[in-house]
């Protein structure tokens, strides 16, 4: 067999499989080189045994207001080993299906680390392999602050190690992934601090959804505390203590986690070998084709740091194969409108700008807000009487809707036909014209005065 293959993917993740997968299907002979399990973050270590979590944190939620809904109180104790068997267990078998995958296509698969010969040739466990287009699509891994008792902590990929939860954990960090984790800790028992170096969580987002999170956070018994900036961690007979910048402390805890952002993972890739300059923060520099500086060297997914979510990953995998393979030349991915949910509890959906982002583009005269605050059914009986926040931001004459956002129970499920809407174009008249499914939360978003 030639080494010498149409495409070279690097990386088995989401990006990488896509486009891998799509270029044979247009009868292309593609190999891909993978050092660790197929599925990559997302499959392992990310969306999938992230949102089982969420589940059964979801399930203690709902365990907990089973007495307003008539039942004798549910006792529910909950087994955390179990759970991460059962997890482990349905992810085995997503890897095995992702192999059949590749195997039923004809990719050609090789295990192993890979680095740069030249533009064309990688090496892997000492074997070369070589292609008319190489795909970068290596991903990325939690960052971690350089400051004294750092490695007391652990990153997300720890969380997912444990085989018993802790009682008391700090998580530092404000993103959705420190959100996530702190819900489902929280969720599942644990007495949980999260630590923001601010005054705000999800600062890319909508600051109504952050805002409204934290509230829902505090709520429920999570210790949000701000404009801490952590200097210094240390052991102590209790746990883990943390230093701040201001002098003060915060300790006992069992674990800790780093949730302070992610960094593309292109250490060893030999990335010099062709003359690869990457960005200034260290993401591989790709444009809107896919296409990096160097002649036949693409990249998809987080490694270009550009919206880092598994869809995104796999539609811009897809549309470069679509392109240099399939006779589709204008193919590639739109970034803009991109929807995405944040599993936290509850849960967030957000697709389109931001109140702020559509301000300053077009202008406060012309931007136009509609929200609403409402109690969802569900509970309605409930003594808990948690409230959703909806906000759609609109521009223009015609109030085209540009953003639309929403925190509350089901908001998961709901933001993906809007943002089919978002997309489109379509107006506030549109939304107000679209009659209303009852009941439900998500008629909020058509029933906005
Ligand atoms: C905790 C967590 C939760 C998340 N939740 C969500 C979510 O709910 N929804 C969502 O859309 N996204 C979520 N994400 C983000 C999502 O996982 C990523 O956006 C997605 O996996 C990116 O795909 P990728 O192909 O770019 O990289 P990856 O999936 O990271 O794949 C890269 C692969 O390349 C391999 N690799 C790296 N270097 C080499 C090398 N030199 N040689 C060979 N192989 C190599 C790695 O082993 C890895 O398998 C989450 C991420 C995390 C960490």
């Amino acid at each position: 067999m030639s080494d010498h293959f149409d495409l070279l993917v690097l990386g088995g993740g989401s990006g990488g499989m896509a486009t891998a997968r799509r270029a044979a299907a247009h009868g292309k002979r593609v190999v891909l080189v993978e050092r660790g399990r197929l599925g990559g973050t997302c499959v392992n270590i990310g969306c999938v045994p992230k949102k089982v979590m969420w589940h059964a944190a979801d399930f203690a939620d709902r365990a907990a207001h089973a007495h307003d809904y008539g039942f004798t109180p549910i006792d529910a104790r909950h087994d955390w080993a179990r759970l991460v068997e059962n997890r482990e267990t349905y992810i085995r078998r997503l890897n095995d299906i992702y192999a059949r995958n590749l195997d039923k296509d004809d990719v050609t698969f090789v295990a192993g680390d890979a680095h740069f010969v030249d533009a064309h040739t990688v090496e892997v466990n000492g074997q070369q392999l070589s292609a008319d287009h190489v795909v970068i699509a290596t991903g990325g891994k939690a960052k971690w602050p350089e400051i004294p008792g750092a490695a007391l902590g652990t990153d997300s990929d720890g969380f997912f190690r444990w085989t018993e939860r802790p009682n008391k954990v700090a998580i530092i960090g404000s993103g959705y992934i420190a959100v996530e984790l702190a819900g489902v800790l929280q969720g599942l028992g644990t007495e949980v601090t999260l630590l923001l170096r601010k005054d705000h969580a999800l600062g890319d987002f909508d600051a109504m959804l952050g805002g409204k999170l934290i509230e829902h956070m505090r709520k429920a018994g999570i210790d949000v505390q701000m404009k801490r900036t952590s200097v210094e961690l240390k052991e102590k007979t209790d746990g883990i203590e943390v230093l701040f910048d201001n002098g003060e402390s915060v300790g006992g805890f069992h674990q800790l986690i780093w949730a302070i952002g992610r960094v593309p993972n292109t250490a060893g890739l030999g990335l010099e070998q062709i003359g690869l300059e990457l960005n200034a923060d260290g993401t591989v520099p790709a444009d809107d084709w896919q296409d990096t500086p160097v002649d036949g060297v693409h990249a998809v997914g987080d490694i270009t740091g550009r919206v880092e979510l598994t869809p995104v990953a796999i539609a811009a995998g897809r549309r470069l194969a679509d392109r240099l393979f399939g006779g589709m030349p204008d193919r590639r991915l739109d970034y803009r409108n991109i929807p995405s949910v944040v599993f936290s509890h509850p849960p967030i959906g957000t697709v389109g700008m931001t109140e702020a982002e559509a301000r300053a583009e077009h202008g406060d005269e012309t931007v136009r807000i509609y929200t609403s605050h409402y109690i969802a059914l569900y509970h309605g009986v409930l003594e808990d009487k948690s409230p959703s926040d909806m906000k759609l931001v609109c521009v223009g004459d015609d109030e085209r809707v540009v953003g639309a956002h929403v925190i509350g129970d089901g908001a998961d499920e709901m933001i993906q036909g809007f943002a089919v809407a978002v997309k489109m174009g379509a107006t506030k008249r549109d939304f107000d014209d679209t009659v209303a499914i009852h009941p439900t939360s998500s008629e909020e978003f058509v029933t906005m005065t």
